[in-house]
């Protein structure tokens, strides 16, 4: 059922039974109140003829029949009846037998003092009355002819009241559950057109405050994340595009050049080199733009073991001395780190090595010193390692785009270089629960620091 028939019937359900007990309650304490005052009045009819028999000398039931004949004070349909204390009837003054005089009604006078019951229409009033004259027992029976016809008109007005009322608040909850639901259609037929070709189409937030302008907001908001993400990756795409792009037609160029006519076997020799240099180079970006989907993945798609980290270091390090024979390389270990334990992590030996294999690379391509000190250090249970070279620095203002997949600072685009080897450090250093921090000053040099959670060993948790 929709939403907006649901609330409506929910909403006249609850005012119909809150209407319906309410006029039900005021029409049985109307009907209580007129039952009352009726018997309030039998009663004192009662009394009175009572009193005029038996206290009154001069009065007999001849006498009695004839005030009540004439009496314009009478109740409507007036009967009454009256009995010695043996049960024999004293007076009556009506012929027919619309009304009769139970035992039971008679015992339960004598019992109580009085009793009364409802003999449709009549309701009838039994008292017994003591006197010098001795005791009689009188029945004053009459119908609540003004008394019923108001409860009746009562109940035909609330009836009145209750459908007209019930009618209208179906009528304001439909207006109502309309007016609070209607921009939900905005946003679903908006949402309707909103497709790849117009990610920046927005919806309609209404007021801003209410469920509707949140939800409105919110799916704005993903809208935001999905056309920026959209627009980053069309952007790599087409950087990814240009800078493979570049050594391929350089390839072609040179070939083409070579083919124009005979060449001599130093000039082939020559190009040959060329060309392989840049194969290598497509070779390379290739495997760094599939490392950098692959660790843009959760770390369950990774192996990930308890590694020594200062070993893969080591083993970097040497890797490099051996490849930059001018490469002058400081590790230092700080104080703090005084049990191998702490130098464990949860990692991925081949992709920590990645990471440690463009720093150095990095703080040997961007300084003329070619010079690094790396600082590893451990605070509570993060491990830190700090590459500090003294190169060329990076601005301010770009040093936090030099994050970002082929990004390239300005003073170094002479540089060989993709512009993808941070933005692979990044996504590893995450994938290890980890972060990376820089401190850069142009000119001055840089220190690139990678924290990593340290992982304690199970039996040392429990010992600790
Ligand atoms: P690439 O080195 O291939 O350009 P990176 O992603 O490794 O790609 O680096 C991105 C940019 O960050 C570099 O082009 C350079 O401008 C800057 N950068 C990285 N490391 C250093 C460093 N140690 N000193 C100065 N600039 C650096």
């Amino acid at each position: 059922m929709e939403i907006r028939r649901k609330l409506t019937y929910q909403f006249s359900a609850t005012v119909a039974v809150l209407l319906f007990l309410s006029f039900l309650a005021i029409y049985l304490s109307f009907s209580e109140s007129r039952k009352a005052e009726f018997i309030d009045r039998l009663k004192s009819k009662a009394k009175l003829v009572g009193q005029m028999l038996i206290d009154i000398e001069e009065i007999d039931v001849e006498l009695l029949r004839k005030i009540e004949q004439n009496n314009p004070l009478n109740l409507s349909n007036e009967k009454v009846i009256i009995y010695d204390d043996w049960n024999r009837q004293l007076f009556v003054n009506f012929a027919d037998t619309s009304i009769s005089i139970t035992t039971y009604f008679m015992n339960q006078v004598r019992a109580r003092g009085e009793w009364r019951y409802v003999q449709h229409p009549y309701e009838i009033y039994g008292l017994q009355y003591s006197g010098p004259k001795g005791r009689i027992f009188v029945f004053v029976a009459a119908t609540d002819i003004f008394g019923r016809k108001k409860l009746t008109m009562l109940g035909n007005i609330l009836l009145f009241v209750f459908v007209v009322s019930l009618a209208f608040v179906f009528i304001a909850g439909r207006f109502f559950a309309n007016q609070a639901l209607n921009p939900i259609e905005g946003i679903i037929a908006r949402v309707d057109e909103i497709g790849i070709s117009n990610l920046d189409a927005r919806v309609e937030e209404g007021n801003g405050k209410d469920e509707i302008a949140k939800l409105a907001i919110t799916f704005n908001n993903m809208l935001q994340r999905l056309d920026s993400s959209f627009r980053i990756q069309k952007t790599f795409i087409a950087n990814a595009s240009h800078e493979l792009r570049n050594p391929l037609t350089a390839i072609t160029g040179q070939l083409e050049v070579m083919l124009m006519t005979p060449r001599s076997a130093e000039e082939y020799r020559n190009t040959l080199k060329s060309v392989h240099e840049d194969i290598v180079s497509i070779n390379q970006m290739a495997n760094n733009l599939l490392l950098l989907a692959q660790t843009s993945l959760d770390s369950a798609s990774h192996n990930f073991v308890r590694i020594r980290i200062d070993d893969i270091l080591w083993h970097t390090v040497n890797e490099m001395k051996v490849k930059y024979s001018d490469y002058q390389i400081n590790i230092n270990f700080s104080t703090n780190i005084d049990d191998e334990e702490n130098l464990m992590i949860m990692g991925n030996e081949q992709l920590m090595r990645i990471v440690f294999v463009n720093l150095l690379e990095n703080a040997y391509k961007y300084s003329d010193k070619k010079k690094v000190s790396i600082l590893v250090d451990q605070q509570s249970d993060q491990l830190s390692i700090g590459f500090a070279d003294e190169g060329y620095g990076i601005a301010d203002d770009e040093i936090n785009l030099v994050f970002n997949p082929f990004y390239r600072a300005r003073q170094v685009v002479h540089r060989k270089g993709h512009g993808i080897g941070l933005s692979l450090v990044e996504n590893i250093v995450t994938l290890h629960q980890g972060y990376v921090s820089v401190n850069s000053r142009l000119n001055v040099g840089s220190t690139f620091t990678i924290h990593l959670p340290v992982h304690q060993s199970p039996g040392s948790l429990a010992n600790s």
